[in-house]
């Protein structure tokens, strides 16, 4: 790890990092912080979906807690009888976090186990749920006691839907960076939101784009409630917003009234050079005031995507319409790895696992170097697992030609043998460009070059059709 100087800052913590980076900008001293005012929850009414206008507490998990109270008998939850239930004992084999060719065989206890295979809190486990909060403090300096909560459910995604659809109302109009996640389109889609483009380069969003958008919004057209943005290693264009960017799009949050959906799956996959870039989540607590982002973590890239697993961080208000219980197994396991890991072994292994993708993403580039140089344009990513180029379909060249590669992608490139993603999939109206997006997670080197001489093929054959 070095800082942007190419300075080694060798074992320094994920948290001290996070604070090295604000407390290096004078204008960022939010780990100077000691009052933190949320937002009142009378603030949220207006972001609500009638959907979750409509939502009531469940009136039986409402009297669970007087379960415990001593010498009560409890006729009142449908929890099916454990005892009917066929699992008698959870063990599975874990890599060290620093050490991945050593490996550990962990075991639910029986309380543990009993736990896991029934119906439990509906924000999420409480075991899992305190390390959580733990890890929030650690990564983005939010200390829990300050007004806002964690919701677990089965991935990001699954949150994400559950959030936008608790906030809009058809025909709201939203705000999305563009090129955007391919994902929420169709989400946005079915909710019959206006998806409002705002658009991005290699420093992230546009803020200045950003800022004419809402300051030419026609009076007294309903303003947008929320904004979606991919922070870190974005999917599809690979790009992490600058902390200047950051800065810029949170300040316009607090001028007009949105919320950030900070979506930050490749968060823990940041391999750049320079000092991690503090979250939206961190940076609003600069001014002593917070409530204005919501926060979607994921385990999917870094512990497994099948075990879904994600996490909503913010406001209660939002929090408490999104709630619904996933899969208690699923958490009991992640805890009992994450505990035995403790901070430090998380965050060796992200740092092992981001480094994993930064050599791929250093034997990708080397391939397209060599067959597309000339061919196509692209910014280098420090994040994620996306490359996102610009297809030169004529020899020209000229920066403003436009072009579009889904014909190139689509139909010449496959027929030779290879299959990538052609960039109008990410744009919300489905226009033409000329970008592409090619993941480099899985393909072995050998494949990579081959890949990319078949998509420099591609690219001359359609030079000269
Ligand atoms: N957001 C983005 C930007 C993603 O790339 C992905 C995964 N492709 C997700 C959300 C979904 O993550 P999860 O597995 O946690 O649902």
């Amino acid at each position: 790890m070095s800082d942007t100087n190419g300075t080694a800052i060798g074992h320094d913590t994920a948290v001290s990092r996070v604070y090295h980076a604000m407390m290096h900008d004078p204008a960022t001293q939010s780990g100077m912080i000691s009052q933190v005012k949320p937002l009142p929850e009378a603030y949220y009414t207006s972001f609500l979906s009638d959907l979750a206008k409509e939502r009531r507490p469940s009136p039986i998990r409402s009297l669970f807690p007087l379960e415990k109270v001593p010498g009560v008998i409890s006729l009142l939850a449908g929890k099916p009888n454990a005892s009917t239930f066929p699992f008698t004992s959870l063990s599975f084999g874990a890599r060290s976090p620093t050490n991945p060719s050593e490996e550990t065989t962990l075991s639910l206890s029986e309380d543990e186990l009993a736990q896991g295979l029934q119906y439990g809190d509906t924000a999420g486990l409480a075991p899992l749920l305190d390390w959580l909060f733990g890890l929030q403090e650690v990564n983005h300096g939010r200390k829990r006691n300050e007004g806002w909560k964690i919701s677990v459910g089965s991935g990001s995604q699954d949150l994400i839907y559950k959030a936008v659809a608790a906030m809009v109302n058809p025909g709201d109009p939203v705000l999305v960076e563009s090129p955007v996640y391919a994902g929420v389109i169709p989400m946005f889609h079915s909710l019959h939101c206006n998806q409002i483009e705002v658009e991005t380069d290699a420093r992230g969003i546009r803020s200045s784009s950003l800022r004419s958008i809402l300051e030419q919004w026609p009076e007294g057209k309903p303003k947008p409630k929320v904004l979606y943005t991919v922070p870190y290693g974005c999917n599809p264009t690979g790009m992490t917003a600058t902390l200047e960017r950051r800065k810029e799009v949170l300040q316009l949050a607090r001028e007009h009234n949105f919320i950030i959906l900070e979506d930050d799956p490749y968060f823990f996959l940041y391999y750049g050079k320079a000092l991690r870039y503090p979250s939206y989540f961190a940076l609003e607590r600069e001014n002593g005031e917070v409530g204005r982002v919501l926060r979607f973590d994921s385990l999917s890239k870094v512990l497994s995507a099948g075990i879904r697993i994600g996490f909503a961080s913010g406001p209660e208000a939002l929090l408490k319409a999104i709630d619904q219980h996933t899969s208690s197994l699923t958490q009991a396991i992640v805890f009992k790895l994450l505990d035995s890991w403790g901070y430090d072994g998380f965050r060796s292994h992200t740092e092992r696992v981001s480094q994993f993708y930064a050599e791929k993403r250093d034997i990708f580039e080397r391939a397209m170097k060599k067959h597309l140089t000339g061919l196509a344009e692209w910014s280098t990513p420090e994040a994620g697992m996306f490359f996102w180029f610009k297809l030169l379909l004529s020899e020209d060249n000229a920066e403003d030609q436009g072009g579009d590669s889904e014909a190139v992608i689509k139909t010449k490139a496959f027929e030779k043998g290879v299959l990538a993603l052609p960039g109008t999939v990410f744009l919300p109206n489905g226009r033409k460009t000329a970008y592409v997006r090619a993941s480099f997670s899985l393909t072995p080197e050998h494949d990579v070059d081959l890949a990319l001489q078949r998509i420099k093929d591609a690219v001359l054959d359609a030079r000269t059709a």
